[in-house]
């Protein structure tokens, strides 16, 4: 039997997830990826997105992930904005 590919998959812990979170925003000057938009963080509008989603075997780590506002996010999600 084949030993399984494991590809390194970066879980951050809670804590460890919103610290990275914090400061990917503050590293995007707190705008979307997607449509650009700035905001203020108080604001609350932007979240994170994981390009690839856990279920495809993706991970935490910063490369997998885009800041994006509620609006894109929700797009994303829908299907209306492609990633690539
Ligand atoms: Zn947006
Ligand atoms: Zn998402």
């Amino acid at each position: 039997m084949n030993p399984q590919p494991k590809q390194k998959r970066l879980i951050l812990t809670k804590t460890a997830w919103i610290k990275q979170t914090q400061r990917l925003m503050k590293e995007s000057g707190y705008s979307c990826q997607v449509c650009g938009r700035v905001y203020y963080p108080e604001e609350n509008c932007l979240a994170p997105h994981h390009i690839r989603t856990r279920g495809a075997g993706g991970g935490d780590d910063p490369e997998n992930i885009i800041i994006v506002c509620n609006e894109c996010h929700h797009k994303i999600h829908t299907g209306e904005i492609k990633l690539c």
